[in-house]
């Protein structure tokens, strides 16, 4: 069974080393207590990892995750920066989030080579998925996502699908204060379960812990975090608004 709750903050491009250092202590003083059973990442622009690296020192409930990773460990691939680069400064990645597969055009089969890279060093890959709001309205959201767990898990080992993470986050509630209908979020972590243990086996399928994404605030984090099968959310604006931030932590607890 998947026993912890995350809660994974993702600060997107925000954030100077300065501003990041100063958004973590106020989140450190704004945060009161992180349950034993949640963990906390964050995960701040490649620009401000040592930074944010050196102000968690001391607090093991907080952890640090990239926010992309190349496939290659290293190469002519300018601007890019790999796992094998970051490993000893984070323990997560997030790997194929919507801004990636459709502003910068990320294809199933690289994110499926990403995935293994991470794993490849030592990272935690949190691979995200979730259907378009044309998908959405035409009721094609279960084989949108059947068809990139599919592709993002087509080069892992069954060893490897229990150290991954899912983010389940409707593109069309990223960004936008239109949440998933928990309803509707509680029923695609009941497919995704369907998915792996169909795949794989039971155990793995409990064993994989499923977030929801999408418009996640301090106001409405519970509502998910009690969903049946939701092991935590994925935060991407409010993670970087301290006192939102603590609210949904709080709401772990
Ligand atoms: C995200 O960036 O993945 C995200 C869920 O953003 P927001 O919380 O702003 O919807």
């Amino acid at each position: 069974m998947a026993t912890k709750t995350y809660i994974i903050g993702n600060w997107k491009m925000h954030c100077s080393p300065a501003e990041a250092s100063l958004l973590v202590n106020r989140l450190m003083k704004e945060v009161t207590r992180v349950s034993s059973d949640t963990v906390v990442v964050l995960c701040p622009p490649v620009v401000d990892l040592t930074t944010v690296r050196a102000e968690l020192r001391g607090h093991d409930r907080f952890k640090i995750g990239v926010q992309n990773i190349h496939p290659m460990d290293e190469g002519a691939f300018t601007g890019e920066v790999s796992a094998a680069m970051v490993k000893d400064l984070v323990e997560y990645a997030v790997v194929g989030h919507s801004d990636r597969r459709h502003i910068f055009h990320e294809k199933d089969g690289f994110i499926a080579q990403k995935m293994s890279a991470s794993l490849r060093n030592g990272i935690t890959p949190v691979l995200c998925v979730g259907e378009t709001k044309n998908e959405h309205t035409s009721g094609h959201s279960k084989q949108v996502v059947f068809d990139q767990l599919d592709a993002g898990t087509s080069l892992l080992t069954e060893e490897e699908i229990h150290q991954i993470i899912i983010a389940y986050e409707p593109v069309w509630a990223i960004g936008t204060g239109e949440n998933a209908e928990p309803q509707d979020a509680m029923k695609m972590f009941a497919h995704i379960r369907e998915w792996l243990t169909a795949k794989y086996s039971q155990a793995v399928s409990e064993s994989v812990p499923l977030l929801y994404g999408g418009s996640v605030k301090g106001a409405n984090a519970k509502i998910y975090l009690d969903l049946d099968d939701c092991n935590g959310c994925f935060v991407g604006g409010a993670s970087t608004n301290y006192k939102d931030f603590a609210k949904i932590v709080d709401a772990a607890n």
